[in-house]
């Protein structure tokens, strides 16, 4: 079998708002073969840039388009591909974009991989220990405290047991973070889990503070107070603070986990599959993560492909609590796959078809498509 052409279709709302929402312009990548099976996949990143980056012809030995690297090349060889792309990227790439663009092809390379021996992906990498999943009802932060509250109630009714508000109005006043916290426990009672994620970094006392206070709201983590290059610092909050720290979405190499466990001394940390090297690198800081007991809490804010891709992976693991699903309305989410993937309860299970297990919409991708 050999890949014929590496294909990125770029879909766009009509409005895009700057607001923490990165799946209101999306990349998904189709990886075409000579037998016919096409691989999906998806990039978590500035759709325009990654496509440059995949499409980029050549232009020397280690600055070249993923697209030159893998025309011709048999897609199911898919750790000789990686390290193939990883390494004739090495002057613009190693982390970031590069990684994020790459993460979208190896996500492809594996749905085609199932595809070609009529197995899910999940099964490929050693089988399932859990099949269904909790999924934590991840949303955006209300402008007012009252309207953060009617949408967290509206999800606990939705049958969710768990749920993480973010971004918004959080980081600007450590009182009405904290106000947030408390007034949220107060309303979904004590048999509900609750995360924030704070979006942008606080300074580091505003952190300690806050992790030391929503203790007594029994948060479940606190994500991403810090900057994600202030390794240092994570170390000092982790130790003072009594509520469990998480952060990891914007690393996107396995080192750079490797830092946060070690250096930084996190016990949460959220890798995003679309942005940090794929299911294939995903699976590398998982074994870290279990041997270390850290807990692997993918970050998992965009389609329905990541929400496929992330349920494979975190059905192998030991111990996952939960896949963080996005509840925001918004139709590149819930209209992309011919079958969407819908916690019934709170409750999602891994796709069982063959590869990812998911058929986008051609509908979908006519109706949003967009091309500068
Ligand atoms: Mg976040």
């Amino acid at each position: 079998m050999k890949i014929t052409d590496v294909e990125t279709i770029l879909l766009r709302l009509p409005v895009v708002r700057e607001i923490g929402d990165g799946c209101q312009t999306i990349c998904v990548i189709r990886v075409h073969t000579d037998e016919g099976i096409v691989g999906i996949g998806e990039a978590h990143t500035n759709p325009l840039a990654a496509r440059a980056v995949i499409e980029s012809p050549l232009y020397s030995v280690s600055a070249q388009g993923l697209k030159h690297i893998l025309v011709g090349e048999d897609p199911r060889d898919i750790n000789r591909l990686w390290d193939k792309m990883y390494k004739h990227t090495q002057t613009y790439g190693r982390r970031g974009l590069l990684m994020h663009a790459l993460s979208g092809i190896d996500l492809a390379l594996w749905d085609i991989l199932g595809k070609s021996v009529g197995q899910p992906v999940y099964r490929l990498l050693g089988g399932a220990r859990r099949k269904a999943h909790y999924a934590y009802a991840s949303d955006l932060s209300q402008p007012t405290v009252e309207e953060t509250i009617e949408l967290a109630l509206e999800h606990k009714e939705n049958g969710y047991r768990a749920m993480k508000f973010g971004w918004g109005a959080l980081g600007k006043d450590r009182k009405s973070d904290i106000a947030v916290a408390a007034r949220l426990r107060q309303a979904l009672g004590p048999d509900f889990d609750i995360m924030i994620d704070m979006g942008f970094s606080v300074p580091l006392d505003h952190a300690i503070h806050l992790g030391r206070a929503y203790a007594e709201h029994d948060l479940f983590f606190l994500e991403e107070p810090l900057s994600p290059d202030d390794v240092a610092g994570f170390a000092k909050l982790v130790a003072a603070s009594p509520t469990p720290i998480a952060t990891g979405e914007k690393a996107s190499h396995e080192f750079d986990y490797l830092d946060l466990m070690d250096r930084g001394q996190l016990r949460i940390v959220q890798p995003d599959i679309a942005r940090m090297g794929g299911i294939s690198s995903t699976m590398r800081v998982i074994a870290h993560a279990e041997a270390r007991n850290v807990r692997v809490i993918p970050h998992c804010w965009s389609t329905d492909i990541l929400v496929a891709a992330t349920l494979h992976c975190i059905s192998t693991m030991h111990d996952c609590p939960y896949l963080e699903y996005n509840v925001t309305d918004n139709p590149l989410r819930t209209d992309l796959l011919v079958d969407p993937i819908r916690p019934v309860r709170g409750v999602v299970s891994v796709p069982e078809k063959p590869g990812l297990g998911i058929e986008l919409r051609e509908d979908t991708l006519k109706r949003f498509r967009w091309d500068p």
